[in-house]
């Protein structure tokens, strides 16, 4: 009798021991998870600070010498050879009879249509230009960029009959800002194919030109002529 109660009791503690192990398993177990978790946290964070564009804290700023020098070194570098002619085929899109252009400062809607002067150009200017202007605005590095949509907004410019994008650049140390209008994506595009350097312009179709070709709107981006 004594001896079943000692073995019903040992198999009491046994079972109790047996639950202690599992739940402080199971204990160590969660925190190990929680833990690995919360590195997981840590090191997601530190991916994050560490991708905070630390690109652009190393990139210079051109000042107006440095891009005269670089306007010099295109005008002259010989004319690149064996230049792609670029596809010579597209399909052309049917216009829209109309289109709307959502302003970004004030929220506003405005509608253009056919009946409105330059719609056409217009249209084009809504549906493509603005958005390439903007993302290649905020490529460009080395420059205080600013694309101005605002004539396209008729809340915001109600006189404006034909609207326009500009362009706003400032150069680093330089008092001016320079005004430039109808902005196309072509001509940022060629700006940032002078400030890397190259002396290749890649058009819409991939077809290639001289960027030396472009000194002109080049200069007139920047507010620099090198020759009179
Ligand atoms: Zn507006």
């Amino acid at each position: 009798m004594i001896f079943i109660i000692f073995v019903q009791l040992k198999t009491k503690t046994m079972w109790q021991i047996g639950l202690l192990v599992l739940i402080a398993g199971g204990v160590i177990w969660g925190c190990t998870v929680k833990s690995r978790g919360n590195n997981t946290e840590k090191d997601s964070t530190k991916v994050n600070s560490g991708s905070d564009n630390p690109n652009d804290s190393i990139i210079p700023s051109f000042s107006k010498e440095d891009l005269i020098r670089k306007l010099i070194h295109l005008s002259m570098s010989p004319v690149p050879e064996n230049l792609q002619q670029g596809a010579m085929c597209y399909s052309a899109m049917r216009e829209p009879d109309s289109v709307s252009y959502i302003c970004p400062q004030c929220s506003e809607k405005t509608l253009y249509t056919i009946s409105d002067k330059d719609f056409y150009q217009i249209s084009n200017i809504v549906r493509y230009n603005i958005h390439s202007c903007r993302s290649m605005a905020e490529k460009i590095k080395g420059l205080d960029l600013r694309i101005d949509e605002k004539q396209f907004c008729k809340k915001c410019s109600p006189d404006v009959v034909s609207p326009q994008l500009c362009l706003y650049t400032h150069i680093h140390g330089e008092e001016d800002t320079i005004k430039v209008s109808s902005i196309s994506a072509d001509d940022l595009e060629i700006l940032q194919e002078f400030l890397s350097g190259k002396l290749i312009h890649s058009g819409d179709r991939d077809e290639q030109t001289p960027l030396k070709n472009y000194i002109p709107q080049i200069e007139r981006m920047l507010g620099i002529k090198i020759k009179n």
